[in-house]
């Protein structure tokens, strides 16, 4: 069996030792003759798998008691517009930091239930850096203040938080997720799509703080409700069983590795490898500078694009998938999740130095 090396940014590559372990658990899960796909969400069973996740994330990520963790579905995506109908029914302001493609989503959707401004956006220089930000410029009133931690598409990471006193900082962490040690209590909200660093796709979580429950407009669908989901234990309705039932299989992996600072670790040293590189090619160049640089979404370019266009192809042939940027930044990203070896990156930078020798 040959395995690729899968640079996608999302759905992106699983941890091998899970793919193995749900395959081995396919047809008959723990001796209850059936797989975790087949069984009933209201069954013993599952109760086991649902709260072992659940379990298992607050202990990974150290979440304190007062927060809630749901499981949902609709995707990152749907968040955008369940923030504000839940939280934005105070002042009905909020603040955002327009970082990219993701940040602007949860803005421009926010801004059709309520006052939404942006303090600070670094659209100038297609989102390459965390713009500065200035607390006078923060709303003091605002319902909740906006962030896309690590963003996906632009390589770039939030390195200190905005400091917004008592206004609830809500962040987007799709896509970093996982990769390092969080402090949940500087946040009123944190959410992510699965699909990056936590299991495959059809899992939205979110972990709220409690007192930020139970404000939601009149107007709020019922499954568009926090605390609906709260007060019911993520099963108000079915949940995306099987990719809770992945979640905990990662999140048991996570902690194998030794949790999350052991990630950062191995992700700090994993992203340094392909950033030196980057940073002495004369070939290719990373798009984000210094503090700014995600561990997660590293893109970068030649300045050419016939010849990015090449090296995509080969690389691809080559077994390293994946690995066209955005379309809306061009060149090349290389998204170097928990899941992805070491191996993986050297290898890939072993590829880019001789692709670098052949071409100039
Ligand atoms: C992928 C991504 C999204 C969109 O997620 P969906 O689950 O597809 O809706 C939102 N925010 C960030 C930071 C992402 O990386």
């Amino acid at each position: 069996m040959a395995r690729v090396y899968n640079f996608s940014a999302g759905p992106s590559c699983l941890p091998e030792a899970v793919l193995e372990k749900a395959a081995a658990e396919m047809l008959d899960y723990e001796g209850s003759g059936q797989s975790v796909m087949e069984m009933s969400h209201r069954s013993k069973v599952y109760e086991s798998i649902i709260g072992g996740a659940e379990a298992l994330l607050r202990e990974v990520m150290n979440i304190p008691e007062n927060y809630k963790v749901l499981f949902l579905q609709g995707g990152a995506s749907s968040q955008f517009a369940m923030i504000p109908l839940n939280l934005m029914n105070g002042s009905g302001k909020a603040d955002f930091v327009i970082t990219g493609q993701w940040a602007n989503k949860a803005y421009q959707e926010a801004a059709r239930y309520g006052e939404a401004k942006a303090v600070a956006s670094s659209k100038d220089k297609t989102f390459s850096y965390i713009p500065k930000l200035d607390s006078a410029t923060f709303t003091p009133d605002a319902d909740y203040f906006h962030i896309c931690m690590n963003n996906t598409i632009y390589g770039t990471k939030f390195s200190t938080l905005p400091e917004t006193g008592d206004v609830p900082l809500v962040a987007d962490i799709s896509s970093c997720v996982l990769s390092e040690p969080v402090d949940v209590s500087k946040f009123g909200m944190l959410y992510a799509g699965a699909q990056k660093n936590m299991s495959c796709a059809g899992l939205t979580v979110v972990i709220v703080r409690e007192d930020l429950l139970g404000k939601a407009r009149d107007i709020t669908p019922t499954m568009f409700d926090y605390k609906i989901h709260a007060d019911n234990g993520s099963m108000y309705n079915t949940p995306p069983c099987y990719a809770i039932y992945i979640a905990k299989l990662v999140l048991e992996w996570v902690k194998e590795q030794g949790g999350l600072s052991a990630m950062k670790k191995i992700n700090e040293d994993k992203a340094a490898v392909l950033y030196n590189f980057l940073d002495s090619s004369k070939m290719f160049s990373a798009t984000v500078e210094g503090c700014d640089r995600s561990l997660m979404n590293v893109p970068f370019v030649t300045g050419n694009d016939e010849l990015d266009a090449k090296f995509v192809k080969e690389a691809t042939a080559a077994g390293f998938i994946n690995l066209k940027g955005h379309r809306s930044v061009g060149g090349m990203r290389a998204s170097i999740y928990n899941a992805m070896p070491a191996e993986g990156v050297s290898k890939l930078v072993e590829f880019m130095t001789a692709f670098e020798a052949a071409n100039s």
